[in-house]
């Protein structure tokens, strides 16, 4: 799987998870932190027969005996001022009344009072619901959805044509209890409370808008990072791919001038060899006049004798300590190129007949001054000069180099000889 889709499915169920906590989550209100709120009662007010059975009120007790006209009994728990001001309740969902009960009931009636704050209405709405009972400890979940308002309370409250009071509503509860009551349960009834608390989900309506909200920001947030590493991905791949290409074309781009290189120059001297020069020549042929170009032919004095003397080795170093001298002594736009064996033969573009003797004699004297491996060896060379006259091709003008080379080396060697120019 790639990267991006996997980021995704793991941001999907991160989300997922986190939800579904959410959604099993509840928050509880409980009704039996204050001891001090919460009361016994029954329809002739605290008898004798209704007592606490212990000392944190969680248990109680009461009897009703038919002749004794008690109808009901039963625990409730104050909230706010217990008349106009209470608490909103509007985001909870149900009562949660965990009881240990022994005694003859069938049912509870549990019921809630909704304050409201008219000035002019002094009684709370009442609102309840019966629960069948179960004997022994139980946990009795009731859903606020199944309260009605009751209509003892609407005569009384003389509401029967306003609807509004017909509804049940929670927004404001002053007081929340149970009782046993109709029928009347003659007999003892014993109740032990664990917990009587009020129950909302966490994700109620309050959270459930902050809870849709903050899934829109994280999705939004998770779209753009995907999007963003998405892109950096791509970006990535594209560069590699494009710095593959590039590197392929440098490495064939070097492997070629590499072959041009070798292909153009001499391996033993370095100098440009004869198939280069003449291309070179003739490329600035096609372009340019070879008027005026100087050619100066150097060819080794007695280097037979050289190899023969001192071996072949040796014969290979002077050719390149030769060739050397005669690439730095060079200026630069002229080309020594190894012709032959122990000639060379410099190119001076530019060059008249005795700018190409100087360029010699100084070549010469200089060759003449090298110092190599054999003690004692002496090294000189001769020089023919031409310069291409107007009309005249490269290699007549060559040739006449090579004439005065000639003249060179008939006279005596280690000397310049100039063709004449008549
Ligand atoms: P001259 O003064 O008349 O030019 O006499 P020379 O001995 O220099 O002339 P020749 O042309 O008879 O000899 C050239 C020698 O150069 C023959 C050949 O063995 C040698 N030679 C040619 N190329 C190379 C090379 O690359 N290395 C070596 N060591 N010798 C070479
Ligand atoms: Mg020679
Ligand atoms: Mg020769």
């Amino acid at each position: 799987m790639k990267t991006s889709t996997f980021f995704l499915v793991l941001a999907l169920i991160a989300w997922l998870g986190a939800t579904a906590v959410a959604a099993l989550s509840e928050r509880t209100y409980g009704l039996m932190d204050d001891i001090g709120m919460r009361s016994l009662y029954s329809d002739r007010g605290p008898a004798t027969a209704l007592n606490w059975t212990d000392k944190t009120r969680r248990g109680f007790s009461c009897m009703l005996l038919q002749s004794s006209g008690i109808r009901y009994c039963g625990m409730n728990v104050q909230l706010g001022d217990g008349v106009r001001q209470g608490i909103d309740f509007a985001d909870y969902s149900k009562l949660r009344l965990e009881v240990e009960y022994k005694g003859p009931a069938e049912k509870f009636r549990v019921y809630v009072r909704n304050g409201i704050p008219d000035i002019n209405f002094a009684d709370s709405k009442y609102q309840q619901v019966d629960v069948p009972v179960r004997r022994g400890a139980y946990i009795y979940e009731i859903p606020f959805d199944t309260f009605e308002v009751a209509d003892w309370w609407i005569e009384s409250a003389q509401v029967q044509n306003i609807p509004e009071f017909r509804i049940p509503s929670r927004d404001n509860l002053v007081h929340i209890g149970f009782d046993v009551s109709t029928p009347i349960a003659v007999g003892q009834h014993y109740f032990n409370i664990t917990e009587f608390s009020v129950v909302a989900p966490w994700l109620g309506k309050t959270n459930r808008i902050w809870w849709a909200i903050g899934s829109l920001l994280y999705f939004i947030v998770t779209g753009l990072l995907y999007n963003f590493f998405r892109l950096r991905i791509q970006l990535k791949e594209h560069h590699d791919e494009m710095f593959g290409l590039l590197k392929k074309l440098q490495e064939a781009g070097t492997e070629s001038a590499h072959f041009k290189r070798l292909s153009m120059y001499d391996p033993l001297t370095g100098l440009l060899n004869r198939r280069a020069a003449l291309d070179l020549v003739d490329q600035f042929a096609q372009h340019n006049s070879l008027t005026g170009t100087a050619l100066v032919v150097m060819d080794i004095d007695h280097f037979k004798q050289v190899n023969d003397s001192h071996g072949h080795e040796i014969g290979d170093e002077v050719l390149k300590r030769v060739s050397a001298v005669v690439q730095h002594a060079v200026r630069e736009g002229d080309a020594a190129v190894r012709w032959g064996g122990e000639e060379i033969v410099v190119i001076c573009p530019k060059t008249n007949a005795d700018g190409a003797v100087r360029v010699a004699e100084k070549l010469r004297a200089e060759i003449k001054h090298l110092a190599f491996s054999v003690p004692g060896l002496t090294i000189t060379a001769s020089f023919g000069v031409a310069n291409i006259r107007h009309g005249e091709s490269f290699s007549q003008a060559l040739g006449r180099a090579d004439e005065a080379l000639y003249e060179a080396k008939k006279n005596g060697r280690d000397q310049v000889r100039g063709h004449k120019t008549t």
